[in-house]
């Protein structure tokens, strides 16, 4: 019989920004998920001798060594991150594929993709998570929604994580009508730009309140559209805008959440504290809501940390960096630390101002990997959206 799951007294606490006060919960969940991916994974393990110094040890004694390092919070950044990039070109599991309820990757048709595997432990975890932030960040709603989902329309094909997570977003509020951006037709995925803004234009005469669903990309291109057309519309009481997905092959032309505010406020009328942004990854299945000023605070399941980008040392606030996600949520793959291609920069939280304690972190750039071709180009590609 497996001991005492530590991870459940972080998924029951009520405050999802409560850092100090559940510190030592986080901890001892790390230091049960090392243990166990290491004692059930032997590529992991070997990754973990090395870069632990532990060598020659092996089995209960390296699992047992290595947990005693983790000690203090500061102890989490000896555990070693595993680049995303790794992911992508093995498969190291921990768990039997059979155990892995949901599969999903990362990226689209054409980039190199994440075989990612979550077992039930994890899903449900994940979904008590997302339940906590949304509640905090008041995205949840009883009150119907007309839907513009500036993305692809459900379809068994489609397996990416973001899929999947807009998909879940469209369901904060009860659904009425939904619009999708790029619809499923037998030939494929096809552009129903002119039916998203026939539809956005018709939900403005509605009495429920509108929800924009997306790409961050895809948001701005909309908004450009109707700015070239001369049209300002004043979406009804309520609405709000959810984008995740990041903007990735599109960083050339990103704006920040700021500017993209204030271009909603300008076009459709929103609050500027209604357009919200979600960062998540299928390597780190933990989930970052912008705050009312558009930050991404770290919530109690994960710590975030800047690496040096030559040396892999951990950095202070305000110094740009590798960011390194790191969560004990999965048992299924080893997700602990995980190093990603993004440049990133960790502020203080009262930098911030919106009330929120914990640290945020800012991304700055991707580290330019020709390979990475993400979702959202795939989209792109396809249609010309925008154009
Ligand atoms: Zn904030």
């Amino acid at each position: 019989m497996r001991n005492y799951d530590r991870r459940i007294p972080l998924y029951l606490n009520k405050n999802p920004y409560d850092i100090n006060g559940t510190e030592d919960i986080f901890l001892g969940a790390v230091r049960q998920n090392l243990f166990y991916h290491i004692l059930h994974n032997p590529e992991y393990a070997r990754i973990v001798e090395a870069e632990m110094k532990l060598n020659g040890m092996s089995g209960k004694r390296l699992a047992a060594k290595a947990v005693e390092k983790i000690r203090k919070p500061c102890d989490i950044s000896l555990i070693p991150p595993i680049p995303t990039a790794l992911f992508k070109r093995r498969n190291i599991r921990t768990m039997d594929s059979r155990k892995m309820l949901i599969k999903a990757t990362s990226s689209g048709t054409k980039g190199k993709r994440s075989e990612m595997g979550y077992d039930l432990d994890t899903i449900i975890f994940g979904a008590a998570l997302t339940f906590r932030l949304g509640r905090f960040h008041g995205l949840f709603s009883a009150k119907p929604a007309n839907y513009i989902m500036l993305g692809f329309e459900p379809h068994p094909s489609n397996k990416t994580v973001i899929a999947k997570t807009q998909r879940i977003s469209s369901f904060f509020a009860p659904p009425l009508r939904k619009s999708y951006a790029l619809k499923y037709t037998k030939s494929g995925y096809r552009l129903n730009a002119e039916g998203v803004l026939r539809s956005l234009c018709s939900f403005e005469r509605s009495v429920f309140p509108v929800r924009i669903i997306g790409f961050p990309s895809y948001f701005y291109f909309l908004l450009k559209k109707l700015e070239a057309s001369g049209k300002r519309l004043s979406l009804p009481k309520g609405s709000m805008v959810l984008l995740g997905g990041g903007w990735k092959s599109f960083e050339g032309i990103k704006v920040d959440a700021d500017e993209l505010r204030r271009l909603s406020k300008h076009i459709l009328g929103t609050d500027g504290a209604c357009v919200r942004e979600f960062f998540g990854a299928a390597e780190h299945p933990c989930l970052y809501c912008s705050c009312k000023n558009g930050h991404f605070h770290v919530p109690i399941y994960s710590r975030v940390l800047i690496r040096d980008e030559k040396n892999l040392e951990p950095l202070s606030y305000g110094k740009e960096g590798l960011l390194n996600l790191i969560t004990p949520i999965a048992e299924s793959i080893p997700l602990l630390s995980v190093m990603t291609d993004d440049i990133a920069v960790l502020r203080e939280g009262k930098d911030c101002g919106c009330g929120i304690q914990t640290p945020y972190f800012e991304i700055v750039k991707r580290v330019g990997l020709p390979e990475i071709v993400t979702c959202a180009q795939s989209a792109y590609d396809l249609v010309g959206f925008g154009g």
